[in-house]
């Protein structure tokens, strides 16, 4: 079976978040299995495009509205990664050193007509087309009602939702943007008068999946303006949750951490992490090292985490370290908090995908207190790697850690997001800490939970199988 994803990101080749995580390990496990997994998506000016050779398969111009743009299909000369990747370079309107922008419409809606267009031209085309999110949500409307895709219209196409939140809304004076259509059908694109890609691949893709079971069942209830869509095409709709890909997230073989390690020398692997980490950020190596890594936006809880932090480093009994960007109100205050808890707190404002892994291998405790958390790569990361997640308990996160107070359970829960919770479960996890002998044993058991992709991967097979 050939499986074609179409997607915004994808890891190594541009990361804003989990989606990229997700499309680059997805058709890699898909591949063991033995499909033909391959993916589409922009040609950005970045490192990876800089660093690697391509060639061109096929020249062309896609028509928006009434500009052509000259595009290009680029593949990778030497065969790097484990799936093919085609790359849609159009010079005007994605080729720049970002991945997102407020231009989006354009650029992405040029995107998916110029990755149509190539297939239409394709021999041998996809037996599932598998789209991600709303940057390719109008795929699935396209492939059923424009006239020029017409030959493509049998080919199943499956949404997965990695975020609700966003749907790429815009105002009707872009319509003349999408290929011609029966007007009559205008409908399926609408949502409360905007053209809404999200919407319209939920009406009109095939199957629609979201990243964990959870976020599936809280999306019905709330997914911002969509949830009576959902729930009305709810037969058609599941939730899958992700994996990781264990090969990337391997503590024993990641190049990126200061020493690697397995669950036979966890505490001297992970000592010699969070060292490195105490000495970089000028932290206290006896306390323990609570972490946050992630987007600075209302979605993970952030705009408490300044509080939280003022209040529960004045008790002097742990060392907080943070890492991510976002809203610049937020970014202010958690630098701000530097001054007052030098030795116990420092801020890395950016991204940085190797402090990231060093974060993962070296920190005692991870912090998600996210009021939305479609599926979270995050807290299964620091499991992998023995980092104790502390989570509030919604989406993905629902579905992946067990309370310590609960049968079999290795996490810290909360339900609420709320200053006070997210507290009390930092000094849950100090209580742990102090523990040595409990927080030890659970260490080590974290790192063999499995959340490999493969249990996942072969969900989605039996999803394709069931269309196709
Ligand atoms: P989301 O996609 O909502 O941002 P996920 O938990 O699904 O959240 O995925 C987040 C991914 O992005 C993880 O791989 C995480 O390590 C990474 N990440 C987020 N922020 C940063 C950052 N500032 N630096 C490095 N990696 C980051």
């Amino acid at each position: 079976m050939n499986i074609t994803h179409i997607s915004a990101e994808c890891y190594p080749i541009a990361k804003v978040g989990g989606l990229a995580d997700v499309v680059g390990a997805l058709p890699k496990y898909q591949n063991e299995l033995g499909l033909k997994s391959s993916v589409i998506m922009p040609f950005y000016d970045n490192k990876f495009s800089k660093e690697n050779e391509f060639v061109s398969i096929c020249k062309s111009e896609v028509l928006l509205g009434v500009y052509d743009h000259k595009f290009e299909v680029l593949k990778l000369k030497k065969n790097i990664l484990e799936f093919d990747v085609f790359f849609i370079d159009i010079p005007t309107l994605l080729f720049k050193d970002y991945v997102y922008s407020y231009e989006d419409t354009d650029r992405f809606l040029a995107f998916q007509i110029a990755a149509l267009d190539w297939m239409l031209a394709l021999e041998d085309k996809p037996n599932i087309i598998h789209c991600h999110d709303h940057h390719t949500g109008l795929v699935p409307f396209m492939l059923q009602e424009s006239f020029k895709y017409t030959s493509l219209n049998k080919i199943p196409v499956i949404t997965t939702i990695h975020n609700a939140q966003y749907q790429g809304w815009f105002a009707y004076n872009k319509l003349h943007l999408i290929p011609p259509f029966e007007m009559n059908n205008a409908g399926l694109l609408d949502w409360n008068g905007m053209i809404n890609p999200l919407a319209a691949a939920i009406k009109c893709a095939w199957r629609v999946t979201t990243v964990s079971p959870s976020y599936m069942e809280e999306l019905k209830i709330e997914a911002n303006g969509l949830q009576d869509l959902l729930k009305q095409e709810s037969q058609k709709c599941v939730g899958i949750l992700n994996g990781i890909d264990i090969k990337v997230w391997n503590p024993e073989t990641d190049v990126y951490i200061i020493e690697n390690f397995s669950e036979k020398n966890v505490t001297l692997g992970r000592g010699k992490n969070k060292n490195w980490l105490c000495e970089t950020f000028n932290l206290d190596k006896t306390k323990p090292l609570f972490a946050f890594i992630g987007r600075l936006v209302g979605e993970k809880g952030t705009d408490l985490l300044p509080e939280v932090f003022d209040t529960i480093l004045k008790e002097k009994e742990c060392n907080i370290l943070l890492l991510g960007s976002g809203h610049n109100e937020v970014e202010e205050q958690l630098n701000a908090l530097k001054e007052h808890h030098k030795g116990n707190y420092d801020a890395f404002i950016g991204y940085d995908e190797k402090l990231s892994h060093i974060i993962y291998a070296g920190a005692d405790f991870l912090l998600m207190p996210s009021r939305v958390e479609p599926c979270g790569l995050n807290q299964m990361y620091s499991l992998r790697y023995g980092t104790i997640p502390i989570v509030r308990s919604t989406g993905g996160l629902k579905d992946t850690v067990i309370d310590i107070e609960d049968k079999n359970g290795f996490g810290i829960c909360h339900n609420e997001v709320t200053v006070l919770q997210i507290e009390q479960a930092i000094k849950r996890g100090v209580s742990l800490y102090n523990n040595q002998e409990r927080f030890k044993e659970i260490r080590k058991n974290i790192m063999k939970i499995d959340h490999s992709w493969d249990a996942s991967a072969k969900e989605y097979i039996k999803l394709y199988n069931s269309i196709n």
